[in-house]
């Protein structure tokens, strides 16, 4: 049975109340640059940072969840002479921060780099010029010690359930979509260092975890010595990897997250069991669009609970509903997340 819009949700997980907006972008505090360091796992293409900001002493300080962003105003100005308007950010640590106490929030910032192509009718369609994103690069070129203007907590849903232990979860990432799910990795397996109030009621949590994680290439992979420590540490964790832009072992094509979802629903990994039981969480971070290829996925399997269907799909057989009608008309539950941009 899949949800449609007017039933109740079922085995809806309880989510905490969270803090919201307590620097707003034209009043942000003022943090420090404490640590930067590139975090993909070989050379690559692209430059993605593990990025940690000092926020002791500041109205932002201990108030962050793992899974929430902030906002980074950066210094300089805008074509029109006006100060940059805010970028969010992942918030890439667990809820007590990177030092144990929410001093210290970590994100994990990739460069914009491109050639420029028209994004609006005025643009001229032959300037193919280097086309350098502001904030982006403004916070990678940063140094230890810098000062960082921010805002936020924000965003109240894509946060863990006030108890993790009720429910297992599919955490699927593109890119940096993996920040929120390190925060998540350290906060339901790792555990808060020994002198952080957290320890004391800190437990780890014993369900099923399976990350997906879509990348182009191998070497574009984040934080990725570190999630193959965890999982040969944890055995209710479960990493996997899909590489866009390489063949797979076997010779086979390169895949996206979807595409190893429903590879991984075909073999004995257990994922199919997990999916279909009513107490997992899917959390979607990354790629604008990348839910519909998980919600078709889904859909072939014939998996239900994630998904809201609209009136305008009744009566239409699933397998022939297209990506344009998915992205229209079906929607999340409260037990499936999505931050997707
Ligand atoms: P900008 O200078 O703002 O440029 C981007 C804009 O330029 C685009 O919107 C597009 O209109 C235009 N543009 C893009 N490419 C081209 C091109 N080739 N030619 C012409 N115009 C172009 N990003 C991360 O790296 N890590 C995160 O953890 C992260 N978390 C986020 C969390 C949330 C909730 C949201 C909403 C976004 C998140 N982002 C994250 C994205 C981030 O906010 C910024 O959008 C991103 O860093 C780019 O900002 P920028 O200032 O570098 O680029
Ligand atoms: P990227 O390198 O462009 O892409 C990562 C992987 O996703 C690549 O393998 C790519 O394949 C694949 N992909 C492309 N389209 C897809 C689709 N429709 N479905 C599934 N996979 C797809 O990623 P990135 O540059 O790191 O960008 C990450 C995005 O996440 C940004 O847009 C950022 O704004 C957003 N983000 C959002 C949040 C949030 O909302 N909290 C947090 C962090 C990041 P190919 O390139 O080979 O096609």
């Amino acid at each position: 049975m899949t949800v449609t819009d007017r039933e109740p949700e079922p085995n809806a997980p309880v989510l905490p109340e969270v803090r919201m907006h307590v620097a707003m972008p034209n009043a942000p505090v003022v943090g420090r640059i404490a640590a930067t360091a590139l975090c993909t796992r070989g050379k690559s293409a692209s430059f993605v940072r593990h990025v940690e900001i000092d926020i002791t002493g500041t109205a932002l300080e201990g108030t962050f969840r793992a899974g929430q962003s902030f906002g980074v105003i950066p210094d300089g100005v805008d074509a029109h002479g006006k100060p940059h308007k805010v970028r969010l950010y992942s918030l890439a640590s667990p809820t007590w921060g990177e030092d144990g106490f929410g001093r210290v929030i970590a994100t994990t910032p990739k460069r914009l780099l491109a050639e420029r192509e028209p994004h609006a009718p005025k643009d001229d369609p032959l300037d193919h010029s280097l086309f350098v994103g502001v904030c982006s690069n403004w916070l990678c070129d940063r140094k230890p010690g810098d000062a960082v203007q921010l805002s936020g907590p924000n965003g109240k849903r894509f946060v863990l359930p006030t108890d993790p232990d009720a429910h297992n979860y599919f955490l699927l990432a593109t890119g940096t979509g993996i920040a929120p799910f390190r925060g998540f990795l350290m906060e339901l397996l790792e555990g808060p260092p020994a002198h952080s109030p957290a320890a004391s009621t800190w437990k780890r949590c014993a369900s099923r975890i399976d990350l997906v994680m879509g990348v182009a290439y191998a070497n574009d992979l984040l934080y990725d010595g570190w999630i193959r420590d965890l999982a040969a540490k944890h055995s209710n964790f479960h990493y996997h990897t899909a590489i866009s832009r390489e063949a797979q072992r076997d010779g086979s094509k390169g895949e996206y997250v979807h595409q190893c979802i429903d590879r991984k629903l075909k073999d004995s990994s257990g994922c199919m069991e997990s999916l279909r039981s009513d107490r997992t969480l899917i959390y979607v971070c990354g790629l604008a669009g990348m839910q519909v290829g998980v919600f078709q996925t889904l859909l072939k399997h014939e998996i239900d609970g994630y998904m809201k269907i609209g009136e305008a799909l009744a009566g239409t057989p699933s397998s022939e509903w297209t990506a344009e009608q998915i992205k229209r008309s079906v929607r999340p539950t409260h037990r499936c997340m999505l931050e997707v941009y």
